[in-house]
C-alpha cells in the first residue's frame, strides 16, 4: 500500500481539509477521534482487513498508532491562528496529531510576498520538519497533496514556497494541488488577481498536476443543484470533500478497476505544463430527495460532462479536450459503463484534439459513495468523478491575467508586494509564464496540420533515400 501527505494551508486549505477528513473518517469507518468505528454486532467496524483490503487501504491515508488509533497524514498550516482553533475546538479535534496543526500568530493580509517572503520563511521550516516526520512513518510514500485557495497571501505564498522546497526534498514523490481559484465575479480581495498569478507561476513549476476549483463555480451548482439559497464556505467544502473524495477513492479503497495516481498522470498530463485539470462529479442530489433519485450509469455519465455541472467556470465547449478520466463508484458494472462512455462519444459533445483521439479512461470502485448525516447531499448508490485535461482552460488564466494586467498597467498595489521583499520584476516573470501558458494551450488546440505532417513525411524518405543511395 502507498501513501498520501496531505498539506492543507491558509484558510481555505485548512476548512476544505476539515471537510475533507470528515468525510474520510466517514467512509473509513472511523470516528472523530480516530477509532474504528464498532459495527452493529459490536466488532471493530471492517475489522484490520477483512478481505476486501479496506483495512489496509486505510493506511493510505491514516497512520495507525501502536493503540489502534487512526491519525491522518496530514498537516494543517495557517499563519494566524483563528481557523486552526476552529479545529483544535471542534468535533474532530482529537483526530489530527497536536503536532500537525501549525498556527501563527500575524496572517499574511492577502499578500503573496508576506506568504512566501517575511511570515512563509520562517514558517516553512517548521511545516517542512513535520513534513518529514510524517514522509518517516510512510514505508511507500506516494506523494503530496496541497489543499489551498490561491487567492489569498498563506495558500498561495506559503504554498508556493513548500512546494517549491517539496520539489527539491522529494524530487521523485508526485505533488498534486487541489486549488481553489478566485470567482471571475465575486472577490474577496482586490489583489487576488496578483496573489493567483504568482501562485499559478509556481504551481507551473513545482506541481505536477492541479485540479482547480472555483468559488463562482461552487456557489453556483450549491444553489442550481442543492438548491441553498446562500451557500456558505461550508457548504462549498462538503460539496468539495464530495469531489476530492471521488478523485482520491482510489487511493483509498481496494479495486480491480481502479485508476491509481501514477496512472491518473499518465493519462492526463501530455506535457509537464499542461497540467491543470477540470473537475465534475455527478449526481449533486439535495438530501431530500434522497429515496427518490438514484440515477442510472448514463444519466450520471451525461450530467458530468454538462458544462453546469464542472467547478471551474469555463466553458468546456470552447476548447478541446487531450485526455480525461471518468471514475465510477458504487453499485456499477463495466458494461454499462461502456455502453454510457460510447454514448456520449457518439453524441461528439465534447471534441477531443486531433491528435488524441482516445483519451478516455476510465475506473470503477465498488465501494459506494457516503455523506456527512445532516448534510446537503443525498445517499446515493453510484456516482461518478470526471476529470479532464482541456484547452478550455484557459479561460480561466486568460480572464486572471486581464485583471492582473488592469491593476498593474498602474503599478497599483504593488507596493505591498515589495515592501515584503518581491521585485517587480516577480510579478512582471509570473504573468509572462501565464502568457506562455495561453499560447502552449493554443498550440496544443491547433489542428493537427497533416498536410504538413505528410510532406515532412516525404521529405524523411526522399532524405533517407538519398543518403541510401549515398552509402
Ligand atoms: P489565506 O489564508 O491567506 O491563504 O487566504 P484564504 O484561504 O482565505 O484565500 C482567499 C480565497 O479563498 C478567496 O478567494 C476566498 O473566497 C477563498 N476561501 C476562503 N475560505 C474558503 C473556504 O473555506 N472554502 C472555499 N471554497 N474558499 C474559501
Amino acid at each position: 500500500m502507498q501513501q498520501c501527505i496531505c498539506v492543507h494551508l491558509g484558510q481555505a486549505g485548512v476548512q476544505l481539509g476539515s471537510a475533507c477528513w470528515e468525510l474520510y473518517c466517514l467512509e473509513h469507518g472511523i470516528t472523530p477521534d480516530g477509532q474504528l468505528r464498532a459495527s452493529g454486532d459490536g466488532r471493530a467496524h471492517a475489522a484490520r482487513d477483512d478481505g476486501d483490503g479496506d483495512g489496509d487501504a486505510r493506511h493510505a491515508f491514516f497512520s495507525e498508532t501502536g493503540s489502534g488509533r487512526f491519525v491522518p497524514r496530514a498537516l494543517l498550516v495557517d499563519l494566524e491562528p483563528t481557523v486552526i482553533d476552529e479545529v483544535r475546538k471542534g468535533a474532530h479535534r482529537r483526530l489530527f496529531h497536536p503536532e500537525c496543526m501549525l498556527a501563527g500568530k500575524e496572517d499574511a493580509s492577502n499578500n503573496f510576498a508576506r506568504g512566501y517572503y517575511t511570515l512563509g520563511r520562517r514558517a516553512v521550516e517548521c511545516a517542512l520538519e513535520r513534513v518529514r516526520r510524517l514522509a518517516d512513518a510512510c514505508d511507500g510514500l506516494q506523494g503530496f497533496v496541497l489543499f489551498h485557495a490561491v487567492g489569498g497571501g498563506t495558500g498561495s505564498g506559503l504554498g508556493a514556497l513548500l512546494l517549491e522546497q517539496l520539489a527539491v526534498e522529494y524530487a521523485r514523490k508526485a505533488r498534486l494541488s487541489f486549488s481553489v481559484y478566485p470567482s471571475p465575479l465575486i472577490s474577496t480581495a482586490v489583489v487576488e488577481p496578483y496573489n493567483a498569478v504568482l501562485a499559478s507561476h509556481a504551481l507551473l513549476e513545482h506541481a505536477d498536476v492541479s485540479f482547480t476549483v472555483d468559488n463562482e463555480a461552487l456557489y453556483d451548482v450549491c444553489r442550481r443543484s442543492l438548491e441553498l439559497e446562500r451557500p456558505s464556505y461550508a457548504n462549498l467544502n462538503r460539496l468539495c470533500a464530495q469531489l476530492v473524495s471521488g478523485l482520491t477513492a482510489s487511493l483509498r479503497f481496494a479495486g480491480a478497476l481502479n485508476v491509481h495516481l501514477g496512472e491518473l498522470q499518465t493519462n492526463l498530463v501530455p506535457y509537464p505544463r499542461i497540467h491543470a485539470l477540470l473537475s465534475s462529479f455527478s449526481p449533486i442530489v439535495p438530501a431530500e430527495r434522497a429515496y427518490h433519485e438514484q440515477p442510472s450509469v448514463a444519466e450520471i455519465t451525461r450530467d458530468v460532462f454538462e458544462p453546469a455541472s464542472q467547478l471551474v467556470k469555463v466553458d468546456p465547449r470552447h476548447g478541446k479536450y487531450m485526455s480525461c478520466c471518468v471514475m465510477y463508484r458504487g453499485d456499477v458494472v463495466p458494461a454499462e459503463v461502456s455502453a454510457a462512455v460510447r454514448a456520449i462519444r457518439a453524441t461528439r459533445t465534447i471534441q477531443f484534439v486531433d491528435w488524441c483521439p482516445t483519451g478516455f479512461k476510465c475506473g470503477i470502485n465498488y465501494q459506494p459513495p457516503t455523506v456527512v448525516p445532516g448534510g446537503d447531499l443525498a445517499k446515493v448508490m453510484r456516482a461518478v468523478t470526471m476529470v479532464a485535461n482541456t484547452t478550455a482552460i484557459a479561460e480561466l488564466y486568460a480572464r486572471l491575467a486581464h485583471k492582473h494586467d488592469l491593476m498593474f498597467a498602474k503599478r497599483a498595489f504593488v507596493h505591498w508586494y515589495v515592501g515584503e521583499g518581491m521585485e517587480e520584476g516577480e510579478l512582471c516573470e509570473a504573468r509572462e509564464d501565464l502568457a506562455a501558458l495561453e499560447k502552449d494551450y493554443e498550440e496544443v488546440g491547433a489542428d493537427f496540420d497533416e498536410a504538413a505532417f505528410e510532406k515532412v513525411d516525404e521529405d524523411d524518405r526522399a532524405g533517407a533515400g538519398v543518403a541510401a543511395a549515398g552509402a
